[in-house]
């Protein structure tokens, strides 16, 4: 595609970067076959290419628009476009520069506005979103329906975590709202790696990813969640840890791309590009043990039957981490059998605060979803991120459990 950048972005590396993009696409319209707003509203606008082509119009220096504004809103950042693209374009990337020059342009309503305000407020601080999470727990017999299924019912088991006793060490990513939400995900994982001769620690200064701030247009404010993650995993590194693992694949491809975000910034810079080669998603760093763990698998007691269990591939592990099969390779041989899920390409429609900002698109992808995962019959679902499993379990009757759970239980 040919490219006439306006002044105002040509030299910056925003501009140049997306100059790149742009030109990589060919306009072919591959990326509408499995782009999820388009296949529930049918507007060219509302799929990949139609918005490449808005944010183009927009970097050639053409009046920024609610349009443009509304139909960037209405992208999941799922990136199956990427996957899809046969000419490689980094659609996501492209976004991320397209939506921050939108937000200076196109001011939001001021509903609109305090939603977002709120949501950067409380979601990346455990300090106000586990009290608050507590009340609503606490008063949920008593909520609309509605809002009941939002809620998720309080845990409290779960959360032994094993004392250190190995020279390996890995160090986790607590994340904010994930260890209110289901607090066992972490332990379980500690769990899990001890048992494969790895310590996880946890650096108690680290917090949020930076995602939700990120995601809600505010991208320096996030760069300043990854510089203080980095401030507080770096002894941890320079002490040699192994990996940085990460239980939630959304937060896994924001941390992956910490030396991208941070590439601009000289103090940071090298620091952030160590932190994106050592953060793993959690199931790369099982995978990659699985000698060791097919030897623990052959001690552990035989179920008694083979739980039916349909995983859901977040978007973030699919097609943002680019991760595929290795859930289901750990879960197949741990003993599990794996449902088949119909359009496993796509969201899900949780995508961060999306289900918040854009409830009734969220709604529709969460029923789809929902009649997929249990067309196999399953006993149970499984996924890999704090998001997507609080999504779908206020809409499935099936318990909901991070396959990492799953594997745990299997090796108590
Ligand atoms: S993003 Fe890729 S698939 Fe979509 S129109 Fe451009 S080149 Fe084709
Ligand atoms: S990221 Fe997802 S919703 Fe957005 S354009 Fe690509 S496929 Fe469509």
């Amino acid at each position: 595609m040919k490219t006439n950048l306006a002044q105002f972005i040509r030299d910056t590396p925003a501009g140049k970067e997306a100059d790149s993009i742009l030109r990589t696409c060919v306009h072919c319209g591959f990326c509408t076959a499995t782009c999820p707003t388009y296949q529930l509203l049918g507007d060219e606008l509302d799929s990949p290419r139609g918005r490449i082509y808005l944010m183009k119009e927009m970097l050639e220096g053409n009046e920024v628009t609610a349009k443009t504004q509304i139909h960037l809103d209405r992208c999941l950042t799922c990136r199956a476009c990427e996957t899809t693209c046969p000419s490689g374009v980094e659609y996501g990337r492209l976004v991320d520069i397209g939506r921050n020059i939108v937000e200076q342009h196109v001011p939001r309503s001021p509903l609109d506005a305090l939603k977002r305000a709120t949501l950067r407020v409380v979601l990346p601080h455990p300090a106000l979103f586990g009290p608050l999470l507590r009340l609503g727990q606490t008063l949920r017999a008593i909520l609309p329906a509605a809002l009941k299924k939002k809620i998720p019912e309080r845990q409290t088991h779960g959360t032994h975590w094993p004392a250190p006793r190995h020279a390996r060490k890995m160090l986790v990513l607590d994340g904010c709202v994930q260890p209110s939400l289901a607090p066992d995900i972490n332990p379980a994982t500690a769990r899990v790696l001890d048992r494969l001769g790895i310590d996880l620690v946890k650096a108690d200064t680290a917090g949020c990813c930076g995602a939700v701030t990120f995601h809600l247009n505010r991208q320096e404010d996030a760069r300043d969640f990854m510089r203080r993650n980095i401030d507080a995993w770096w002894p941890h590194v320079e002490a040699g840890v192994e990996a940085i693992v990460v239980t939630a694949s959304g937060c896994g491809t924001l941390v992956k791309e910490y030396g991208h975000h941070l590439a601009q910034d000289p103090r940071y810079a090298a620091k952030a590009a160590k932190i994106s080669v050592l953060s793993k998603d959690v199931s790369e760093v099982v995978f990659a043990e699985r000698a060791a763990l097919e030897q623990l698998l052959a001690l552990a007691p035989a179920p008694s039957m083979r739980p039916r269990v349909a995983f859901h591939t977040p978007c973030s592990l699919q097609h943002g981490l680019k991760i595929h099969g290795m859930v289901e390779a750990i879960l197949l041989a741990a003993g599990f059998e794996l449902t088949l899920v119909p359009d496993a390409h796509l969201c899900c429609g949780s995508a961060g605060t999306y289900s918040i900002l854009e409830p009734e698109l969220s709604k529709r992808l969460l029923q789809n979803k929902v009649v997929a995962l249990e067309s196999g019959s399953p006993s149970l679902i499984a996924t890999a991120n704090i998001g997507c499993l609080t999504h779908l379990q206020s809409a499935s009757a099936l318990r909901v459990k991070h396959w990492i759970n799953l594997l745990d239980e299997r090796l108590s």
